[in-house]
């Protein structure tokens, strides 16, 4: 299966599934180009996944300073958490993300990084990486468990804005969830296609009539609309509630909550993906999400009024078979999502991980040094930047990644010649076999006498097990 990632004009990410949309145009040099690796078995045939996504929009300097409390606490001090400098409490840190497949109790950072950074700060970022960022796909496609040792094990899921299966004959765009090793289950739905004809869809017969039990108790005397919005920072919620009078619904007057209602039906925006094809259609519908959730997306309170009037005086009848198979072995399934993917916490995620292998294999000592200082104050305060090399400018290293490895991540700690006589302490991280990145930790004098070999870091995670290799024993495994 091939990864490929290409920009896009709009914020958020798109994905081909299937061989109809092939893109294959790495974004900038920097996004992920290259092939994964997954069980067999779970992905029978040469299937393409095409990412297309760009960067969030840049914080302005007023929100940046807001989300950037100084480092006023001493994180140089032995005893204090090594990236905000505060007494504690301290709790486990995972050296690398248990959910990338990395829950190997001998790689946790203990009594040095305190649970506000621990639980406030990375794991909100860690989140983003394993659900909404190009990683997760991959992560959705090669990894069948989350993590081993939480109490309950589960697949790894996604968090897309939408995600759209193209039913084959219609091109209608049902709502559907990709799932773990890149299953597809179409959610159960009614599409409004004509003013006077609605269609259901739904993975079975049985699923569709839940559904429309479930709807028609929903569409009661009295609705409340649910909208999301942003006010600042903050997520809001706009509550329109719908009255029943004369044979329809007529709309109230919008109250803004700070919490969501428990009961309701959200509503969403009706836009077409970009990636769509002509013959592609996009009625408005009411789905049911898999955590339960109704949501209606059309375009305006106004018409989720009309069809909500439509659909309780016009009770739904099934008759079966109205379904279309679904079955993967006789599709070409095309799959249309689209992510919120910030490159900005993904690339703090990395170097949070590359500094906690600094910290786990060079000592706490040394992580406390002021040349990492840039860098912690990057993945744990968002300020500044760290450098990225591009795969040219570290052609050596990238050269010693060898072959693509199955079911194995690659991470590399490496120092390179840098200027003025000093050396870079570069972290390489490869994740699902997809394109390396290169991060700059710190620049240190030449004098100092760290990392005079690369050590190579595996992790299975099939098996949650994590292993450190010399650059000769990497070679030689990848030869043999
Ligand atoms: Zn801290």
């Amino acid at each position: 299966m091939l990864i490929a990632i290409k920009s896009s004009d709009d914020a958020g990410m798109q994905i081909w599934y299937g061989n109809k949309h092939i893109l294959a145009e790495p974004c900038d040099g920097a996004m992920l180009n290259g092939t994964v690796c997954t069980r067999s078995g779970a992905f029978p045939r040469s299937e393409v996944v095409g990412l297309n996504f760009s960067v969030s929009r840049q914080i302005s300097g007023q929100q940046a300073a807001h989300r950037t409390p100084k480092m006023d606490m001493d994180r140089h001090a032995p005893g204090n958490c090594i990236y905000c400098g505060q007494p504690g409490p301290f709790s486990d840190e995972h050296v690398i993300c248990a959910g990338l497949g990395a829950d190997d109790p001998r790689w946790l950072l203990q009594g040095c990084v305190c649970s506000c950074c621990n639980t406030r700060v990375f794991s909100k970022l860690e989140t983003k990486l394993l659900r909404s960022s190009p990683i997760a796909v991959a992560r959705l496609f090669a990894q069948p468990l989350s993590r081993r040792r939480s109490g309950k094990t589960n697949a790894p899921t996604v968090q897309p804005r939408v995600s759209y299966f193209t039913e084959p004959g219609t091109g209608l765009q049902l709502e559907a969830d990709l799932v773990s090793g890149g299953a597809l289950t179409v959610l159960p739905q009614v599409l409004m296609l004509l003013p006077d004809q609605a269609a259901v869809r739904a993975r079975d017969f049985a699923s569709a009539e839940a559904f429309v039990t479930l709807l028609q108790n929903a569409l009661g005397d009295a609705v409340n609309l649910i909208r999301k919005q942003h006010d600042g920072f903050e997520v809001i919620f706009c509550v329109t509630p719908l009255h029943w009078e004369d044979g329809m619904y007529v709309i109230g007057e919008a109250t803004i909550e700070r919490r969501p209602l428990e009961k309701g039906v959200w509503i969403e925006p009706l836009t077409l993906p970009s990636t769509a094809v002509k013959t592609d259609l996009l009625p408005p519908r009411i789905f049911q999400r898999h955590s339960g959730q109704l949501v209606c997306r059309i375009d305006g309170i106004d018409l989720a009024a009309s069809l909500m009037s439509v659909l309780r005086v016009n009770p739904i009848c099934l008759t079966p078979p109205a379904f279309p198979g679904t079955s993967a072995g006789e599709l070409q399934p095309v799959v249309q999502q689209r992510y919120a993917f910030n490159r900005r916490s993904f690339e703090r995620v990395l170097t949070k991980i590359g500094l906690n292998l600094i910290a786990h294999l060079l000592g706490i000592g040394l992580i406390r040094d002021s040349a990492f200082d840039a860098a912690v104050a990057f993945a744990r305060f968002d300020t500044g930047s760290v450098c990225k090399y591009s795969i040219d400018r570290v052609a050596d290293v990238a050269g010693a990644l060898g072959r693509p490895l199955i079911d194995r991540h690659l991470f590399m700690l490496v120092r390179a010649p840098a200027q003025n006589g000093s050396s870079a302490i570069i972290c390489v991280i490869q994740l699902y076999n997809t394109a390396a990145e290169f991060i700059k930790l710190a620049e240190m004098p030449n004098t100092v006498d760290v990392l005079e070999r690369p050590i190579v870091i595996l992790v299975d995670y099939m098996e949650n097990v994590i292993k450190t290799l010399t650059l000769e024993e990497h070679m030689e495994a990848c030869v043999n």
